[in-house]
């Protein structure tokens, strides 16, 4: 008789950790650097972090549009627009280029670049700082001569989670 597969636990996923912790820990931190830059965390920018924060998946300008509505009706595009402009500018968020989309970031502390790993099936972003790759990738674009202006890699596929209950619908 085959004993079940022990899938690593990810941090990420919802169902497997306290995401209160990731919710009240970034903004915390956002509430904390705003405060040491001098830079305001306005009602409403408050606001779009905490519903971004609301899981790991990526989400849409227009769904927080949506989900800001009920709370403030006078909210327009452009306002979550210039929130988002702002929580990028802090570090706060990252936007996911290829799904056009943003997801809150959990090292908002420290200027880093990121390898995103964005989930076909549930949606979620896990954020790794892969420092090896991204110093190799540093090393190549030296050599090439070419001014880099952002750097993010994006790879879509299928989280651990996802796997595990393809594994099961399988099996
Ligand atoms: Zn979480
Ligand atoms: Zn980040
Ligand atoms: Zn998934």
């Amino acid at each position: 008789m085959n004993t079940p597969v022990e899938v690593s636990a990810n941090p990420l996923h919802s169902s497997e950790h306290d995401h209160q912790k990731c919710v009240s820990e970034a903004l915390g931190t956002a509430e904390h650097l705003c405060v040491v830059r001098g830079v305001q965390l306005t009602p409403i920018r408050h606001q779009v972090l905490e519903l971004i924060w609301e899981s790991h998946k990526a989400v849409k300008a227009y769904e927080l549009l949506d989900r800001i509505k009920p709370l403030q009706s006078a909210a327009k595009p452009a306002t979550i627009y210039r929130a988002l402009d702002f929580l990028i500018e802090q570090g706060l968020i990252h936007r996911v280029e290829s799904l056009n989309a943003f997801v809150g970031c959990s090292s908002s502390g420290h200027q880093h670049e990121q390898l995103l790993l964005i989930c076909k099936h549930c949606n979620e972003v896990e954020e790794r700082p892969a420092t090896e790759v991204m110093q190799a990738l540093s090393q190549e674009l030296d050599q090439a001569g070419f001014i880099v202006h952002s750097k993010a890699i994006e790879i879509h596929g299928i989280c651990t989670k996802c796997v595990a209950l393809y594994d099961e619908q399988d099996g």
